[in-house]
């Protein structure tokens, strides 16, 4: 397996300096072996690394058993967006892929929930919506259609994992680089608060047409939490892939494919193609009901 050369394993001892580093930890930074070291600053990129000696995780949210988890969650998420470089950090030692997953969870909860609470908002400020949808196919399409938004956040959160395990990084990186993959969907946590704003301004001005003034702008703000998110990802790509094909295959491919798959091919495409087949069975046998 290639390394380049700042990943060869070393020894440097310093008198008095702390115990030499175990066999499996990184520098965040530079990706140099920390086997043996023994300085506090890496001989290859002068970082400090007196986060290593602390002992705590660096990620909130695998300490969320001392914090409460809503506390850890949300001190991930705004870690996640707004110091992505500390976050990235947490690579220096292994990541736990089980929590990583949990957080996956439950920032896909953050988004779909909310959701279905918006989608009984807009039932209530416009009552003939649904029941004109479901009048066409039957209830089982509005059902189907939550089905397929679920099914494209678990997409969404899990597809750009498939980036971060390049055959050039040793297996344990690998690991490590997916584990933290999961956690660059932090921002859609955010999507919550738009989501219930969007709830709270439509009931406000359900006399006045509140397309303008909540849903379409509503509507900006959760693909600018998308945005948000492929650009975490890129942060995370640069710092754990190092190789700037594989970066580029995570700014550019990644999204597309994303976006394609998940809203194109799942929440647009397999909607639309039930739509027709249920339209064309239903012209068949005359009517929903049969
Ligand atoms: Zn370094």
């Amino acid at each position: 397996m290639p390394e380049n050369d700042s990943e060869r394993s070393h020894s440097q001892h310093i008198p008095g300096a702390t115990p030499a580093y175990a066999d499996d930890l990184y520098c965040p930074e530079c990706g140099y072996s920390l086997r043996g070291l023994t300085s506090k600053r890496c001989p290859e990129c002068g970082l400090l690394l007196d986060f290593i000696e602390s002992g705590t995780p660096m990620i909130p949210w695998e300490r969320r058993r001392d914090l409460d988890w809503l506390r850890a969650y949300w001190q991930t998420v705004l870690m996640v967006i707004f110091r992505s470089r500390k976050f990235c950090r947490a690579f220096y030692q292994p990541v736990s892929y089980s929590d990583a997953q949990a957080f996956r969870w439950v920032s896909i909860l953050h988004v779909y929930v909310p959701a279905l609470f918006t989608l009984g908002v807009v039932h209530y400020l416009h009552p003939d919506l649904l029941p004109r949808a479901a009048d066409e196919t039957g209830w089982w399409f509005v059902v189907f259609v939550c089905l397929c938004a679920l099914l494209a956040l678990i997409v969404l959160t899990g597809l750009p994992s498939y980036f971060f395990h390049p055959k050039y990084l040793s297996v344990e990186r690998q690991n490590r680089a997916v584990a933290l993959s999961y956690y660059g969907c932090a921002p859609l946590a955010l999507a919550a608060i738009v989501l219930l704003g969007m709830c709270v301004g439509g009931v406000l001005l359900r006399s006045a047409s509140p397309i303008a003034t909540v849903w379409l702008p509503g509507a900006l703000l959760l693909k600018l939490i998308l945005a948000i998110c492929w650009t975490r990802w890129g942060v995370i790509g640069s710092r754990t892939l190092r190789r700037l094909g594989r970066r580029l295959l995570v700014y550019c491919v990644m999204p597309l494919l994303v976006v394609g798959v998940g809203f194109f091919g799942i929440l647009i495409g397999l909607p639309l193609a039930a739509y027709f087949i249920a339209l064309a069975l239903y012209s068949l046998r005359g009517g929903p009901g049969g």
